[in-house]
């Protein structure tokens, strides 16, 4: 029976003398995931690999869940633990399992042994020929293939024996918290929950801010981007949420300034409030769901314009990607049903019929001028009075 599951990592395995940090925090995130799941865990990591054992009883599936949720992970084996690990009984525990994983279907096999008990009564090149005879012996539908396995069988030796023969492919990347944090501008669209996610996985911890225009945009919308989060929480852990009261600033922006304008005035002042957050909450940049050319906003000479109210890097991580390929992320992920409900966000109600899309920065420097009476105080009160929610995983 499957009582531990083997986490192997690609990429942190290669971080020479900082292992150590990507390695404990890998640990730190599986054993926070494993908290909201049924039974007790202790986690070991061992040489390049962590071990995930069961104390009691658990689901297996739900674990599974867990761990594949988890950036950081290559490749989850559920594990057969065998105590008394004599050979013959060994043996005996892994055609069993066998059984269970792969049913009566033929298929090929090659046998991996590592000993770590080097006073075992075989040695590794033995138990590869014993345990691959007593395999074909016992399970007629198998062969022996050494160049292109179906399955790979291993049976490891240590204080205990360890055997496995399912790989379960994990997320990839770096355990978030390995990468700093950074403050992600949450929108109820489509990207920018992407965008997150995709940033996460390089290990950056996220948080987030959304600028919210009441009564032009509804309560429901807030509740779609704090559902967002949600859901994207599960992968990146809890989310602190900035919700930010927008409306007046918009209102005076669209009495003072150019409406073909409005949009990216409103962006710079978007990105101006994210900063001035984001700083105040240690984050090093910003994230935002934008992709070259997808609306007037986002050419080149816009995303300019919004950069240039910046000193942050902005971080653009879906800014090559076709709408079809953000789709096909955001619906792995689970946010696109969330993601499409329509009701209204922030930029809808206040966009021009003809903004510009090629704007010129000294000329919006300029229409900016014209809020200098109050924007200074409108942006200061948007900041102090935000909501600040602490969004977790369910
Ligand atoms: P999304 O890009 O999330 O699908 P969208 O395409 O409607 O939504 P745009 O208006 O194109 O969003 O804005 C581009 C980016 O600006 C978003 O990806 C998001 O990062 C940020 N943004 C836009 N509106 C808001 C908002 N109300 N609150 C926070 N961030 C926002
Ligand atoms: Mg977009």
């Amino acid at each position: 029976m499957v009582r531990a599951f083997l986490i192997k990592y690609a990429e942190i395995g290669i971080k020479g003398k900082n292992r150590y940090v990507f390695e404990n925090a890998l640990v730190r995130r599986v054993s926070e995931r494993l908290e909201r799941c049924e039974g007790e865990f202790i986690i070991e990591k061992e040489q390049g690999r962590i071990y995930v054992e069961a104390k009691s009883a658990f689901d297996q599936e739900e674990v599974i869940t867990a761990l594949t949720h988890v950036f950081g992970i290559a490749h989850i084996c559920p594990v057969v633990l065998v105590e008394d690990k004599n050979f013959d009984n060994v043996c005996k525990e892994l055609v069993n399992h066998m059984k269970e994983e792969l049913g009566e279907k033929p298929f090929t096999f090659k046998v991996f042994a590592k000993r770590s008990d080097k006073k075992y009564e075989r040695k590794s090149p033995e138990i590869c020929i014993d345990a691959g005879a007593y395999i074909i012996d016992h399970m007629p539908q198998a062969t022996v293939d050494v160049h292109d396995p179906d399955v790979k069988v291993y049976v490891e030796i240590r204080q205990r024996a360890y055997v496995y023969v399912t790989s379960i492919k994990g997320l990839g990347g770096m355990p978030v918290g390995t990468a700093d944090r950074s403050m992600l501008l949450l929108s109820g669209g489509i990207d920018s929950p992407v965008a997150g996610y995709m940033m996460a996985k390089r290990g950056v911890r996220i948080e987030a801010v959304y600028f919210h225009a009441p009564p032009y945009t509804s309560e429901r919308a807030k509740q779609k981007v704090v559902d967002l989060a949600r859901i994207i929480s599960e992968y990146t852990g809890p989310i602190q949420l900035h919700i930010v009261n927008f409306t007046d600033i918009q209102l005076y922006i669209y009495d003072q300034c150019p409406h073909d304008e409005l949009t990216i005035i409103m962006r710079r002042y978007m990105m101006r409030i994210a900063q001035t957050i984001a700083e105040e909450r240690h984050c090093l940049s910003l994230i935002t769901g934008e992709s070259v050319g997808q609306v007037a906003s986002q050419t080149m000479q816009s995303l300019a314009a919004t950069d240039a109210v910046c000193h942050m890097p902005v971080f653009r991580p879906v800014i090559a990607f076709d709408k079809n390929e953000i789709i096909d992320i955001a619906e792995k992920i689970n946010t696109f049903e969330t993601s499409i409900q329509p009701f209204e966000d922030c930029c809808t109600i206040f966009v021009a019929k003809h903004p510009v899309t090629k704007p010129n920065i000294e000329k919006m420097e300029n229409s900016e001028k014209k809020l200098a009476e109050k924007i200074d105080d409108m942006v200061k009160k948007a900041i102090e009075e935000r909501e600040i929610l602490d969004v977790r995983p369910q």
